[in-house]
């Protein structure tokens, strides 16, 4: 291995070690990152499992081969608050707080004892006297499918608005926004039989899209160029409506299937299966709008999580066993 790439390497080692210990002083809390809804019985989101198997502690991080890739794309994630920061502080003239001076630390309150449930936000930005104005949840794209949901198609997912939904409630802001970045560009390639774009043509290309177009000579759409798409929220009746903003253009506020009772319900139920040994189903798979996607959150499930949901365990602790020893 290069003098570099094994500087590199034991500087990852070092970092995983810090964020091990991290993880150890975090044992037995639910995370804010790993928001989901429960509604009429059923879960949306993030898959629950997950969740608890995170909140006992267990990894259920990819190991596979592709694990360096996907430290990659973290530290992407990284890079683009950092950006974020640096634009906005130029910018605000009262306080732009970042993950570790604005945390949240709360409760879930239980017929047992009460369950902590934390979480970072990725930027809140404050007036001079300290109040909060307006917080921000910073997504980085770093795949075409997602470009093409949360740019082309205007779909956010459902996971990142009730993680940023939650920050906003225990944050007391009023105002909160998701925001995409992509810094790449994509080709307009067809992959797995879909184009980046529904249509080719440039007078087919929906207006407020064209911007973020490149053509050929032909008129058909060479790529798509880094872009920023964001989402406003708000709470209309319990319930969160959302409006698409990029460059020049502010769409129409949607409904989403997203409710402030739902995200609520969802750590409640989640302190419920804990408590009484109650193995949670997998989520629904449909979109914040409610539509049902081409896929469920299994297809895309680590290894081991699959292995132990495969074993068919009937409780909880029965699937933690079988994952433990995947
Ligand atoms: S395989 Fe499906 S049900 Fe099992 S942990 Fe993963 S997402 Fe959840």
């Amino acid at each position: 291995m290069s003098f570099t790439l094994e500087l590199l390497k034991q500087g990852r080692e070092a970092l995983q070690q810090q964020h091990q210990s991290l993880e150890t002083q975090k044992l037995y809390t639910l995370r804010i990152g790993n928001s989901g809804m429960y509604s009429e019985g059923k879960w949306y989101g993030q898959c629950p499992r997950r969740v608890i198997a995170r909140y006992y502690g267990i990894q259920t991080e990819d190991t596979s081969g592709h694990r360096d890739s996907k430290f990659l794309m973290f530290d992407g994630g990284y890079t683009n608050e950092d950006s974020w920061v640096q634009l906005l502080t130029k910018a605000w003239r009262g306080n732009v707080l970042r993950e570790t001076e604005c945390e949240v630390n709360t409760y879930i309150q239980s017929a047992e004892a009460p369950v902590p449930l934390s979480g970072r936000p990725d930027i809140l930005l404050t007036d001079k006297l300290n109040q909060p104005v307006v917080g921000f949840e910073l997504k980085q794209v770093s795949s075409i499918w997602t470009a093409r949901s949360v740019l082309v198609q205007g779909v956010p997912k459902l996971s990142h608005l009730c993680q940023a939904l939650n920050y906003q409630i225990l944050l007391k802001a009023p105002a909160y926004e998701l925001w995409y970045t992509a810094r790449t560009k994509y080709p307009n390639f067809k992959f797995f039989g879909k184009l980046l774009f529904e249509t080719e043509g440039e007078t087919a290309v929906p207006a407020h899209l064209l911007q973020h177009c490149e053509f050929n000579d032909k008129g058909s759409i060479k790529a798509l160029h880094p872009f920023m798409s964001g989402y406003k929220m708000e709470l209309v009746d319990g319930k969160l409506v959302v409006t698409q903003m990029t460059r020049d253009f502010v769409g129409e506020p949607q409904p989403t299937i997203i409710t402030l009772e739902g995200i609520q319900d969802f750590w409640g139920e989640i302190v419920k299966c804990i408590k009484s040994d109650r193995l949670p189903e997998a989520p629904e798979s449909v979109d914040v709008f409610g539509n049902r996607l081409s896929y469920k959150s299994c297809d895309y499930c680590d290894a081991a999580c699959q292995a132990a949901c495969q074993a068919d365990p009937k409780e909880l602790g029965d699937w933690l066993t079988h994952l433990n020893r995947a």
